[in-house]
């Protein structure tokens, strides 16, 4: 049987040092010139490409370079740039002006895209940045596009298509990857009033022509075209415009492969395969469903991209396994079966092979994306008819790898696993309701009304990281770096003493990441020296490996609490990562279900928990801002996801006596429609941010009683800005209109640690004052109406 075709949705644009990081950084602080900065993009691409061609991929990608973001970069390409982003906008320019940009911009150059993901360029007035937001569910972080009513596009800004040319100059059969017509316009967000984002569609369709035969007069054979909406529970109006959308992009040259990703196709299948392209992508590693169901339905004239290498992972594929699978479909479609990565290697590090500290059996367990291009290509070859001794030889090392993880006994422990087994339901309930807890927690506490509070860290300042590299590199001793630290923490009650503050945090010094810290403790996870994702822009996270079954060898943080608590007579509170977002900001094991994992780390967390009580620690706070990022795409399954999500929590949590007081922390996501699951976790206090949705997750409160104690953040910790005593009061009030005032708390909306001392020591006095008013006014109030009841 012939050669099974391969491609890459795409490569890591950031480069294994993080080349482009550096390279944008230095262009945006004025040290380096746009030719330089244009000069790291070049090698950073040439040099991708002849990775993956090196690898065996029949074909490269192009498109998947961004100087800040791929959605970014289509927007810039068919002229949808903000008026405040245009060259020549003028200075004054805060928002957009009353009359809306409906023509396309015709002048964009990488400044424009800086501005608008940036809100400033070398060159160009300062205006307000794009808005950022989640790419699905991902750690990807992409720049939302603004629409406007009756708004046009036309092909503006070159990028894509000069690529597709340099590539091809250099000797590769390429495709350029773009994002459909369909997820542009979802994933975007209507400007100047409300209206029906796809009543665009028509003026977007006929810049999408444009661009498709710019790229196949580029030489472009075949374009890859992603609509990743297609994993999503779509309106009908939405599904029904696919037809008509590609009914009006129907081309010959060039041949477009049309990919999904994230998910399975479910509802939308029939959609997917009958539109008229010549190929559909599916991304094989999260759809449960059978290969067979599209195939069946597959027209006879498609190819069938599949996506069979975790694009999002970073686990060695089960070569063996795989090619098993894909035997029966590659008898069906011979020819017509590509096989690609799920989805883009974004996602992942770049070369495993760059990592010399990992242990050598864990890393034999590894791909990076590198090693899963090179996976791809292996695939397609094992499918033939008689493979060539390099594919033989990584099946026979994928097996012994496949077995080692079935059984090594660095990934397996009895002891965690027979925990595991003995859970009972009375390990995930506190001994009493809310209600009397409350009152024993009042008793023991004597907090006054609206307590004033933070969320945990404060201003990491340089003399702290420093310090953390002295120690790290050998140049400061243990017991140096354990003293520098200790002086911080004393520093930082110190300061909130002054402050006034009623419940005080040692504030994290201590701490590089709230993840990584507690981590590096806990068995089962391992760290990386090379392996960094990008987030958005410039920024990269070096997310931790969970390989083997979580368990905590020794107490982690409470050496730390007891300290800072012996030198206030205010309660300290303890400070842990809780067991999800531990669980979603690494890469976690793929032998057993996320549930599990986190039920493990739930137990580390538990003990630490109860360590922290019996050291007298009276307030424990279990910081969970990844809960909601966990979600499904699909909604039918998110009440699954909430409830082993919730249970997690609770197991951490619920090891303690009804005095001492959890409080847990949410922050930058919309809370609204979870609101019951976060109501489900029964925390004593939650401190939620609200600042900058201005409230909106309030209004849920309307609808919804929420039954415990509640912090909705009081002011933005992103911005520099010291709030207003009076704003944040006029925020309160808002609050107590919703909920009892006795139930509520005054807090930031998240942590401190990347402002600077003198603001935060500023907006912490002013919320102090707030506090204070508003006990204030309820304290003339309630005599006021005493007076009323005398009379
Ligand atoms: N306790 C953490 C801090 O204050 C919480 C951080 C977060 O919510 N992302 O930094
Ligand atoms: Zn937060």
């Amino acid at each position: 049987m012939s050669h099974v075709h391969t491609h890459s949705f795409g490569f890591p644009r950031i480069g294994a040092d993080r080349e482009l990081k550096r390279a944008q950084e230095a262009y945006w602080r004025g040290e380096a010139s746009l030719e330089s900065l244009e000069e790291t993009g070049r090698i950073l691409r040439e040099h991708h490409w002849r990775l993956q061609a090196d690898a065996g991929l029949d074909l490269v990608p192009t498109g998947d370079f961004a100087w800040y973001d791929q959605v970014l970069t289509l927007s810039a390409t068919f002229g949808n740039v903000p008026s405040r982003h245009r060259n020549g906008a003028p200075a004054s320019s805060e928002g957009d002006p009353v009359v809306a940009p409906r023509a396309p911009c015709r002048d964009v150059d990488i400044d424009t895209l800086f501005r608008m993901a940036r809100g400033r360029a070398p060159v160009g007035e300062p205006s307000a940045a794009c808005e950022m937001t989640k790419w699905f569910d991902t750690n990807y972080h992409y720049l939302v596009p603004e629409l406007h009513p009756a708004q046009t596009f036309a092909l503006s800004y070159t990028q894509i298509i000069d690529e597709t040319r340099e590539a091809i100059a250099l000797g590769h059969a390429v495709k350029p990857v773009i994002l459909g017509p369909l997820s542009y316009l979802w994933l975007g967000k209507e400007k100047s009033g409300s209206f029906d984002r796809l009543s665009l569609l028509d003026n977007l369709l006929p810049a999408y022509n444009e661009l498709l035969a710019a790229l196949a007069e580029a030489g472009a054979e075949w374009v890859q075209i992603d609509e990743p909406i297609l994993v999503l529970d779509l309106p009908d109006a939405w599904r029904q415009a696919f037809e008509h959308a590609y009914h009006t992009l129907q081309t010959h040259t060039p041949k477009l492969l049309l990919a999904t990703y994230f998910g399975a196709l479910k509802d939308n299948l029939a959609t997917a395969v009958q539109l008229p392209v010549a190929g559909l992508h599916i991304d094989a590693v999260r759809s449960a469903e059978p290969l067979r169901n599209v195939v069946d339905r597959l027209p006879t004239h498609k190819i069938l991209s599949v996506g069979i290498v975790n694009g999002r992972n970073i686990w060695r594929t089960d070569l063996r396994r795989v090619r098993d699978e894909l035997s029966e479909i590659h008898e069906r479609l011979g020819q017509r079966l590509w096989l690609s990565t799920s989805c883009s290697l974004l996602h992942v590090p770049v070369d495993l092979n760059r990592e010399d500290q990992l242990d050598p059996e864990l890393k034999s367990w590894l791909a990076f994306a590198l090693q899963k291009a090179r996976e791809v290509s292996v695939l397609s070859r094992l499918l033939s008819e008689a493979p060539d001794d390099a594919a033989k030889a990584a099946l026979a090392e994928s097996d012994k790898a496949a077995e080692s993880r079935r059984t090594s006994g660095r990934i397996h422990r009895k002891a965690v696993q027979e925990r595991l087994c003995a859970i009972t339901a009375r390990d995930t309930h506190r001994h009493s309701a809310f209600a009397q807890r409350i009152k024993k927690q009042q008793a023991l506490l004597q907090l006054p009304l609206y307590p004033t509070t933070t969320i945990g860290s404060f201003p990491q300042t340089t003399a702290i990281r420093q310090a953390r590299r002295d120690w790290k590199r050998g140049d400061l001793s243990p017991v140096e770096y354990q003293s520098r630290m200790r002086e911080e923490i004393a520093d930082t009650i110190a300061r909130q003493e002054q402050i006034g503050l009623d419940v005080l945090v040692h504030g994290e010094a201590e701490r590089n990441d709230m993840v990584e810290y507690f981590g590096e403790q806990l068995d089962g996870y391992a760290f990386t020296r090379f392996g960094w994702v990008q987030s958005y822009g410039s920024r990269c996270v070096k997310p931790p490996i969970i390989f083997g079954d979580v368990s905590r060898p020794r107490a982690m943080t409470v050496q730390w609490a007891r300290y800072a608590q012996s030198l206030s007579r205010k309660p300290v509170k303890g400070m842990l990562t809780g067991p999800i977002t531990m669980l979603f900001w690494s890469f976690v094991r793929d032998d057993q279900p996320r549930a599990t994992t986190a039920r493990q780390i739930a137990l580390a967390l538990r003990d630490e928990v109860t360590d922290l009580e019996a050291a007298d620690i009276k307030i424990i706070q279990i910081d969970e801002p990844a809960l909601r990022e966990g979600l499904p795409l699909h909604r039918s399954e998110w009440q699954a996801y909430l409830d082993w999500a919730v249970d997690a929590f609770r197991l951490s949590a619920c090891g303690v006596n009804d005095e001492t007081q959890i409080h847990t922390h949410m922050c930058y996501s919309e809370f609204n429609d979870i609101i019951d699951a976060i109501a489900a976790l029964d925390a004593d206090v939650i401190t939620i941010e609200t600042s900058r949705s201005q409230g909106e997750l309030l209004d849920a409160f309307e609808q919804f009683q929420y039954p415990n104690d509640i912090g909705p953040g009081v002011y933005d910790i992103h911005s520099p800005n010291v709030p207003e005593v009076e704003s944040m009061v006029s925020l309160m009030e808002g609050a107590e209109r919703r909920l009892p005032k006795e139930r509520l708390w005054v807090n930031p909306d998240c942590g401190l640690k990347t402002r600077g001392w003198p603001e935060t020591e500023a907006a912490l006095t002013h919320m102090v004052a707030a506090a204070r008013q508003l006990r204030r006014q309820h304290s003339t109030g309630h005599t006021t109406n005493q007076n009323i009841d005398g009379e």
